[in-house]
């Protein structure tokens, strides 16, 4: 006889912890299935860890403007491998909150893999379980490109394994991962080559985020090779070299990292015996409530391919679990306006449509406001970097559908805005809000 429950939550990362305890608290019966440790990709190879070397770049790049501010510090290098040692050990203290938290709400926790054998009943080991509610929160991995020698190339799983900082390196790609690790390697000293396929990176953002991150790469010493399709890796000594599609050879790099994107972890599922339909990328196909196509069966989190960041998993498990047994019928996750940061340096910060977006849908009835400065942070140091910001508006009201920033402070500054876009906020409430002086945020509210 199988084990009964009232939910079955298969994965443990952020959307499934964050269905599974709201659940619990509501007072249903959990058990939540995940054979790695706890907190999936953010907590583990994701956000958490990749925010720590963020703050250890910040740093570099602080100690490095000390001087203008009249600090005279000798930095004696930096210690790749204590600062990975901590952050395992961090990252090693969250596991353990989770599973806490889990012992803490009742939810059975097994450390296994697991698999339908229909719809309702769920294979995890030895084990057999049953449930009337069976949420899919498996996640996804970084693609690996099919060209001959990627195996020889990391990606940002492979990143937070490195035991000591490479002295040159290739990214490929030109998306989050891409961009954030390029300057966590630059600011700590490692020579960067980020390898684009057209002709700017964050090609789906708006288009001023793009220049600006580019122009401040170049001007760290980053090198943008653009227009360049990888087709080989080849090992030449104990240095790699890559070859593109126009026949260009670049190199010689100690490491190679592909960040061109995640594909969902779903083939140990067996979801044909669920009946679970899935687009052709292999993704599950969700409605705004997050149902499948088998009645009962849920997908939550970057499985769907819908907006792949940590605080929409995490929403979208506790809707469920609200509606579910919160009792809170009707309950779902609005994906429209989701705030994002991309931990660039400098930080971006975006929400809302791009100009390029707005103009698509709105036409003539868009207008945008500018403004580009640099930080007063900047005004005694070295090395400056400008900040630029945009507001894209719609309509004689000027209903403001995008906010975009990049420059320091970005990533703590969007949150509020984002508040403000979702209530329907205009150019207008901007202008009536009083300025905070001396910040980089008040330009959003003193623009012409
Ligand atoms: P996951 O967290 O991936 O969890 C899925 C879990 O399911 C895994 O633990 C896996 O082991 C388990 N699993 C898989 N198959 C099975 C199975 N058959 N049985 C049982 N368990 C299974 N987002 C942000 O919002 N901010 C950031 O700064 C940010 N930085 C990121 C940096 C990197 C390098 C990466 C890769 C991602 C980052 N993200 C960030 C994205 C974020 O990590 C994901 O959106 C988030 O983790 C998705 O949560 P999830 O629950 O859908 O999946
Ligand atoms: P992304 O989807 O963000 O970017 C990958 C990009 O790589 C593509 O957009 C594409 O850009 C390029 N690419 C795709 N295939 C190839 C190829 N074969 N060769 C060269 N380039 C290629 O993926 P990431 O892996 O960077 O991140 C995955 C997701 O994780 C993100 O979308 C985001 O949702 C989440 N994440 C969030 C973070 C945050 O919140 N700060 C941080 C990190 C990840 P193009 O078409 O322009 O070539």
């Amino acid at each position: 006889m199988p084990s009964q429950f009232d939910l079955i939550v298969i994965g443990g990362g952020s959307g499934g912890l964050a269905c599974a305890q709201r659940a619990a608290d509501h007072g249903a019966t959990v058990a939540l299935i995940e054979p790695k440790p706890l907190g999936g990709t953010c907590v583990n190879v994701g956000c958490v860890p990749k925010k720590v070397m963020f703050y250890a770049a910040s740093l570099a790049e602080h100690l490095r403007d000390a001087y203008g501010y009249g600090f005279r510090v000798t930095a004696e290098g930096h210690d790749w491998r204590a600062l990975k040692l901590a952050r395992d050990a961090y990252i090693r203290r969250l596991n353990d909150i989770y599973a806490a938290n889990l012992e803490r709400r009742k939810v059975r926790h097994l450390p296994a893999t697991a698999r339908f054998a229909d719809a309702h009943t769920i294979v995890a080991g030895e084990e057999v379980l049953a449930a009337p509610h069976v949420v899919v929160a498996t996640g996804g991995r970084p693609v690996i490109p099919g060209v001959s020698g990627a195996e020889l190339g990391i990606t940002s799983d492979g990143f937070f394994e490195l035991e000591r900082r490479p002295q040159t390196i290739a990214i490929v790609g030109s998306g989050y991962v891409a961009v954030e690790l390029a300057g966590i390697f630059a600011a700590l000293g490692t020579r960067v080559t980020l390898v684009i396929r057209h002709d700017r990176v964050l090609r789906s953002f708006e288009a001023m985020l793009s220049a600006a991150l580019m122009k401040q790469m170049r001007e760290q010493g980053l090198e943008i090779v653009d227009h360049a399709v990888p087709t080989a890796v080849r090992l030449v000594g104990d240095h790699h070299e890559l070859s593109t599609a126009d026949e260009r050879v670049l190199g010689p790099f100690e490491c190679v990292l592909w960040a061109v994107g995640r594909e969902p972890a779903v083939e140990w599922l067996d979801l044909a015996r669920a009946g679970v339909r899935q687009y052709d990328d292999g993704f599950i196909i969700a409605n705004r409530f997050q149902e499948t196509s088998a009645a009962g069966v849920y997908a939550i989190g970057d499985v769907t391919g819908q907006a792949a960041l940590t605080p929409v998993a995490i929403a979208a498990g506790r809707r469920l679990a609200d509606r579910l047994f919160g009792g809170q019928v009707g309950r779902y996750l609005d994906y429209d306006m989701i705030p994002t940061v991309i931990f660039s340096h400098p930080p971006i910060g975006t929400v809302g449509l791009s100009e390029a977006e707005a103009r698509d849908i709105h036409g003539d009835a868009v207008r945008c406001y500018g403004a580009g400065f640099v930080p007063m942070y900047h005004a005694l140091t070295e090395h400056r970097r400008r900040a630029e910001m945009k507001l894209v508006t719609v309509g004689p009201e000027e209903r403001i559908v995008g906010l975009h920033v990049i420059g320091e402070g970005a990533d703590e500054m969007l949150q509020g805005f984002a508040v403000a876009l979702k209530m329907g906020a205009t150019k207008r409430d901007l202008d009536d809000t009083v300025a905070i002086h001396p910040t980089s945020a008040e330009e959003f509210v003193t623009m012409r």
